[in-house]
C-alpha cells in the first residue's frame, strides 16, 4: 500500500474539455494547460502522462486513509449488489443506524445523535437549521441570527456561504439577512512561524462580547467556526480561544457549532479536534474522511439535548421538516463503515499526534526561504505562507503549485499560501519528499 505504484503512461485522453465547468477551477487557463489524475494507490496519484505524484493534501482534504483502499471497494461494491438504494424518509434500512452508532464510539462525549448529509456544505446548512429549529421548539423563536467567522469556509450552499467569511464565495450571490462574523484569528505581526498553536490572540474570543451586546444574546441563536480554517489558508485558533467561545457561548444560551469537514477523522491527531484541543461543542459538522473521499457523505453530530427539544409534539407528526434523498445513501454508509475500521486497526486517528513534532520540523526548516513570511502548522497540516507579489496577488502561490504538481507532488494553494494536509499514512520518506521539492520550488520561483 505504501509502494509508488508503477503504471505505463496512457494515452491522451481523446475528450473535449469544454462541457464541464470545473468547480473553484480557472477554467480556461486549467483547459489551456491541464492537470489529469488518473489513478491513485497509497500515497501516490498517478496522472494522465505516467507522472507519479505523491499527494500532500489527501485529495482535498478527504483520503486519509491513503488511496486505493480495497476494503472500501469492496465494501461498496458488496452494497451495490445487495441494495443500491433505500429510501430513509419514513423507511429505514440498518446501515445508517449502523454507522451512527460507530460515529458516536468516536464523538466528543455528549454528540451521540447523527443527522447524514452528502457533503460539507449541507452538513453546515443542517446544522444551521437544526440550531434555529431547536431554540423555537423552546420558546425562543427570537434566536435567528447566526454568528460565524470572517475568512471562514463554511461551503457553498446560501447557508454556509452567509456564515462564512470568504468575499469571493458571497459577492456575486445573495446571502441570509440574520447574520454577524467575529474576527478571524491570523495575526502575522504576533505570531509567524509559531510551531502549533499560537499563543496571542485569544482576546480575538471576546468579540463575541460585543456581539451579543450589539444584537442582544435573545436574539442570537449560533455560533459556527472551523476549530481550524484550512480554505483560507491554514488558520489556527490561538491557545484558549475555543475554549472562550465554550464559555461565552455557554454563559448565553447560544449553540456552538464546530465545522469538522476537514479537522475531522484524525487530521489533527485526535478523531475530532473538539477532543484534541478539548472543546466540546453542540454540534459538530462532518464529511470529507468520513468515507475516505470515496463516496460523498456528510454528518451532522449532536448532542441529544438539541434533538430532545423537538421532540414534543404528537407521535405521529415530522419532527424536523428537512433531509436529503441520499441521507444515510446504502452505498455511502457501506465506503463510511469500512473506513473507520480502517481508521480503528491502522490508528489512523491518533497517528497525526504522534508525527506531529517531525512533521513541524521538517517544515519550519523552510523558514528563511525567498519570500516565505509564515509557516503554520498542527496536526498533519501545514501552511507556507509567500508574500504577494506587487499587484499580482495569488500568482506566485500558484505558479509554486503548478511547478510542484509537474515536479510530482499535488500541493493547495490559496491565493499565496500553500497548505498541506497529506493522507495519514504518510511515511517519514514520503514528508522529506515533500518538504524537498516544495523547498527547491519555492527557491526557484521568484
Ligand atoms: N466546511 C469546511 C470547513 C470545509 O473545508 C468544506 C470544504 O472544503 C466544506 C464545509 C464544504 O464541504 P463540501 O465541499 O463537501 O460541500
Amino acid at each position: 500500500m505504501m509502494n509508488s505504484p508503477s503504471r505505463k503512461p496512457s494515452a491522451e485522453p481523446a475528450i473535449g474539455l469544454d462541457s464541464f465547468w470545473m468547480p473553484f477551477t480557472a477554467n480556461r487557463q486549467f483547459k489551456g494547460r491541464p492537470r489529469m489524475l488518473q489513478s491513485a494507490e497509497g500515497m501516490f496519484y498517478t496522472d494522465t502522462e505516467g507522472r507519479q505524484v505523491l499527494d500532500g493534501t489527501a485529495g482535498l482534504w478527504c483520503c486519509n486513509a491513503g488511496h486505493g483502499r480495497r476494503e472500501i471497494a469492496e465494501a461498496v461494491s458488496r452494497q451495490i449488489c445487495q441494495m443500491d438504494f433505500a429510501p430513509t424518509f419514513q423507511m429505514g434500512h440498518p446501515l445508517p443506524f449502523e454507522l451512527a452508532e460507530r460515529l458516536v464510539d468516536i464523538a466528543p462525549p455528549g454528540l451521540n445523535r447523527v443527522f447524514f448529509t452528502n457533503s460539507g456544505s449541507e452538513a453546515v446548512d443542517t446544522a444551521l437549521k437544526i440550531a434555529l429549529a431547536y431554540h423555537r421548539a423552546r420558546g425562543e423563536g427570537s434566536r435567528r441570527l447566526l454568528i460565524g467567522r470572517e475568512l471562514a469556509y463554511h461551503g457553498v450552499g446560501f447557508g454556509g456561504i452567509s456564515v462564512g467569511g470568504i468575499a469571493n464565495n458571497r459577492r456575486a450571490y445573495t446571502t441570509l439577512p440574520n447574520v454577524d462574523h467575529l474576527p478571524h484569528t491570523l495575526d502575522i505581526e504576533r505570531n509567524a512561524f509559531t510551531r502549533g498553536l499560537p499563543v496571542d490572540g485569544v482576546e480575538q474570543a471576546d468579540h463575541l462580547e460585543r456581539l451579543i451586546n450589539l444584537h442582544g444574546a435573545e436574539n442570537i441563536a449560533a455560533v459556527i467556526v472551523e476549530p481550524l480554517s484550512g480554505s483560507a489558508g491554514v488558520i489556527l485558533p490561538p491557545v484558549g480561544y475555543l475554549q472562550r467561545l465554550r464559555e461565552i457561548t455557554r454563559r448565553h444560551g447560544i449553540v456552538l457549532i464546530f465545522d469538522e469537514v476537514i479537522t475531522g477523522f484524525g487530521r489533527v491527531g485526535a478523531p475530532f479536534a473538539a477532543q484534541r484541543w478539548e472543546v466540546v461543542p453542540d454540534m459538530l459538522t462532518a464529511a470529507k474522511g468520513l468515507t475516505n473521499g470515496a463516496v460523498p457523505m456528510g454528518a451532522v453530530l449532536l448532542h441529544s439535548a438539541l434533538q430532545d427539544a423537538l421532540m414534543s409534539g404528537p407521535e405521529q407528526q415530522i419532527e424536523f421538516f428537512h433531509g436529503y434523498t441520499y441521507s444515510g445513501h446504502p452505498v455511502a454508509a457501506a465506503a463510511a463503515l469500512a473506513t473507520l475500521e480502517i481508521y480503528r486497526s491502522e490508528q489512523l486517528l491518533t497517528r497525526a499526534a504522534e508525527l506531529e513534532e517531525h512533521w513541524q520540523t521538517l517544515l519550519h526548516s523552510l523558514a528563511g526561504l525567498p519570500n516565505v513570511v509564515d509557516i503554520r502548522n498542527t496536526g498533519l497540516v501545514g501552511a507556507v505562507h509567500l508574500a504577494s507579489r506587487e499587484n499580482s496577488p495569488g500568482s506566485r502561490g500558484y505558479e509554486v503549485f503548478e511547478r510542484c504538481f509537474r515536479e510530482g507532488l499535488l500541493v493547495r494553494c490559496t491565493g499565496d499560501i500553500i497548505a498541506l494536509s497529506p493522507p495519514l499514512i504518510i511515511e517519514p520518506s514520503h514528508m522529506d519528499r515533500i518538504i524537498d521539492t516544495l523547498g527547491s520550488v519555492i527557491q526557484r520561483t521568484p
